[in-house]
């Protein structure tokens, strides 16, 4: 066996044992038994070094937010995670980091009994692919284009931490810039929010690329526009003391790598939402309100209008 057939042997052993996986990881390919009546989602996102994570970032820390970013699409998405597939290319078969990075990525998969089902290892710059799939009842996936006139928006958790780690971290005492690099490199995803979210939101979509861009997705995609108070937006205690710095919204407004939710209802569903959102693990606020008009507008809460700052997260380039 070559060092990246003994990396493969890394995955075999691993913390959840699913009953719809009826082969797994070690044939040509997976066999996998589909819920009776399910309709299936499917998700991938990769990660580069050095493009969507510094690439001192710990391997850990890779490891898990791989999975998390997926997780969080299939929490958009309203579904249940089930079936995740790794591609891991690798500079080199370093096995301490690759034993780190498995630790962080297991840890995530049994919080949201999720099993690695199958994947490939590669020799390359370090690049790690991750495809997931869930189960959502027929017809009842979350997507972008629900959004209606009048509609409120809200959003889960808090906004702008994970921006704040990489553009602000000088100001801020011990404990904030401990919070805000949680943020950035162990991101929760919102899939029992998402799952609860199922015939209650219009429409939804996940903050990775910063609320400027992904509630213009929801805006365009539904064809409808937003109005949004940005005095209204979640802050963290971390963020309020970059407040107190003199520091500005842009990273709550636009910074990207949240993984929050963002999400429209309908004025008949409120009632269900606040019952709903009384078993979440994140808090959710309003923030706004769907438009017949065309794109976003930005505004504080005596009415003047904001610019946000950044259209959009580039990650830390
Ligand atoms: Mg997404």
């Amino acid at each position: 066996m070559d060092e990246f057939s003994l990396i493969r042997q890394f995955f075999v052993d691993q913390p959840v044992s699913r009953s719809d996986v009826v082969l797994g990881i070690g044939d040509d390919g997976a066999v996998l038994q589909a819920p009776a009546g399910q309709q299936l989602v499917s998700t991938a996102d990769t990660l580069v070094a050095g493009r969507h994570f510094p690439d001192a970032t710990a391997a850990a820390d890779v490891g898990y937010k791989a999975l998390a970013v997926n997780l969080s699409d299939l929490a958009a998405m309203g579904a249940e995670p089930a079936w995740a597939s790794l591609q891991l290319t690798l500079p080199e078969a370093d096995e301490s980091w690759l034993g780190q990075f498995r630790d962080g990525f297991f840890a995530l998969a049994a919080r949201h009994q999720v099993q690695l089902v199958g994947g490939d290892t590669v020799r390359g710059p370090l690049n790690v692919a991750v495809q997931l799939t869930g189960f959502v009842p027929p017809g009842q996936a979350l997507t972008r284009g629900g959004a209606q006139p009048g509609d409120d928006i809200y959003v889960t958790g808090t906004l702008g931490d994970a921006a704040l780690a990489l553009q602000h971290l000088e100001v801020l005492s011990g404990p904030a810039q401990a919070w805000c690099r949680t943020r950035l490199n162990r991101p929760m995803p919102r899939c029992a929010a998402g799952i609860a979210l199922r015939g209650v939101a219009s429409a939804a979509i996940d903050l990775s690329d910063g609320l400027v861009a992904d509630l213009g997705h929801v805006a365009e995609a539904s064809g409808v526009g937003a109005r949004i108070d940005v005095d209204l937006l979640p802050l963290s205690d971390a963020y309020r003391e970059h407040r107190a710095a003199g520091g500005g919204l842009d990273a709550a407004v636009g910074g990207g790598d949240d993984y929050e939710l963002c999400f429209t209802v309908a004025p008949a569903q409120q009632g269900r939402l606040e019952a709903l959102a009384a078993g979440w693990d994140c808090g959710f606020t309003r923030i706004g309100v769907v438009t017949g008009d065309s794109g976003v507008e930005w505004h504080h809460g005596d009415g003047s209008s904001y610019r946000p700052g950044l259209t959009g997260f580039r990650h830390f380039t």
